[in-house]
């Protein structure tokens, strides 16, 4: 039994372009998915951002709070100082509303500081809406391209797998147990080339018996690494 260069020139071809088909229709999800962990992240830098912004905020609010009662405070210390019974009173109460205004002023200039950090953490949210937003806008070009090539090479596996069948009716029955098994094993790579005595696919040196079997067309497998050979021109 017997078979052409052609003939096995032709299945390694096929093989080959159905791998690299099935290769593009797995790499799609992974670019998908890829494209998804990053919308994640984006999202997580978001929630980080604005969860910043409102601590800030109410850091500040807080010290807007305390700033208030203590100037009451000053205001109640101020009338029990106009009400001092002694000297002694009257300094300690003098010390008293020092100590709340110096308190007061470091409160307010806490407060402009906190004021300056929110509007920092209101930019740093934008933008991070701003980048979470082109992050997903990539995603959906991501899955809409995958979705359309997809249903390409789907149309081209078919058409392959066809073309594969009709090729694999030139192989010899009685060695096609062999070949499915070497194609289910290497899959694109189960065939190779021979050139100058040497096999393609493992660099070995064939016999110079198995160069001439295969120039009578017979069907050889290298030895080595168990590929179906052929020439590479007729
Ligand atoms: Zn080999």
């Amino acid at each position: 039994m017997s078979i052409t260069a052609a003939a096995l020139r032709e299945l390694h071809r096929i093989h080959q372009q159905l791998a690299e088909l099935r290769d593009r229709l797995e790499r799609g999800p992974k670019q998908v998915r890829a494209r998804e962990s990053n919308v994640a992240q984006l999202e997580a830098r978001l929630a980080e951002a604005r969860d910043k912004a409102k601590q800030t905020q109410m850091g500040v609010d807080r010290k807007q709070l305390d700033l208030k009662a203590g100037e009451q405070k000053v205001v109640d210390l101020r009338v029990k100082l106009n009400a001092a019974n002694s000297n002694r009173e009257y300094q300690a109460l003098l010390e008293q509303i020092a100590a709340a205004e110096m308190a007061g002023s470091v409160l307010s200039d806490e407060i402009l500081e906190g004021l300056e950090k929110i509007d920092q953490h209101a930019v740093g949210v934008k933008d991070a809406e701003k980048t979470l937003a082109a992050g997903k806008q990539e995603l959906d070009k991501a899955r809409k391209t995958v979705e359309e090539s997809a249903a390409a090479i789907h149309a081209d596996v078919t058409r392959l797998e066809a073309e594969l069948a009709q090729a694999e009716k030139a192989l010899p029955s009685d060695l096609k147990a062999d070949y499915q098994r070497v194609v289910r094993s290497k899959g694109a790579d189960s065939l190779a080339a021979v050139e100058d005595g040497v096999c393609n696919g493992c660099g070995q040196q064939i016999t110079l018996n198995m160069q001439n079997e295969l120039k009578l067309s017979k069907l050889v497998f290298c030895k080595s690494c168990g590929r179906l050979l052929y020439l590479p021109t007729d």
